[in-house]
């Protein structure tokens, strides 16, 4: 089994001006292709060639094999975290349950925007399922909580190759974007159903 890159869930320009579609092809077209390609040179012809991409992430050692098969898979799921239609605010339990852990929505946003930022060097920051409630967890170069038993219901790539195009070096103002006109609601909500009493 070859691990497939994923078409991504709308055009490529859908999400200009917020994200161009010059990034796209770079972040998609090139980097979440090469971990793509990567994985599959280091598996075939192992014991991994037909393991299923959660299985490599979950079992893998630090290492090459880990970064590609995790960048894979965390960047799947970023594509999946924005939409052109994006942005407002969550509703029903998934509103509840983001109010019952940080305060309210808003108090989420702050603490989600703010962690984003200060994440340090290239990594990820997730909204995530910990114990009884929700959490802001934040991941180094390709970690990712799918590696440490959390479920992962939201999370932005803060690599610079994510913004650096359309923002350069203003972090802050893709984080903004991204939570005022890109984040995807249904997506964390389907993912918060999906999860619930697991
Ligand atoms: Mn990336």
């Amino acid at each position: 089994m070859t691990i497939e890159l994923p078409p991504l869930p709308y055009a490529d320009d859908a999400l200009a001006p917020h994200i161009s579609d010059r990034t796209i092809s770079f972040h998609y077209g090139k980097h979440h292709a090469a971990y793509v390609n990567n994985l599959n040179g280091l598996i075939e012809g192992t014991e991994l060639a037909d393991a299923s991409l959660e299985d490599i992430v979950r079992t893998a050692e630090p290492g090459g094999l880990f970064n590609n098969a995790a960048q894979v898979w965390n960047h799947t799921f970023y594509w999946n975290c924005m939409s052109p239609n994006g942005g407002g605010e969550p509703t029903g339990e998934l509103a509840a349950a983001i109010a019952a852990s940080f305060g309210s929505v808003d108090a989420f946003k702050a603490q989600f925007k703010a962690d984003a930022v200060g994440n340090f060097g290239s990594g990820w920051t997730w909204l995530v399922r910990k114990g009884d409630g929700l959490a802001i967890v934040k991941t180094d170069d390709a970690d990712t909580p799918l590696a440490h038993g959390h479920a992962a219901l939201l999370t932005i790539d803060v690599w610079e190759h994510a913004y650096y195009l359309d923002y350069q070096n203003a972090r802050p103002t893709y984080v903004d974007t991204f939570i005022e006109h890109l984040l995807n609601w249904d997506f964390v909500a389907a993912n918060f159903a999906a999860t619930s009493g697991v």
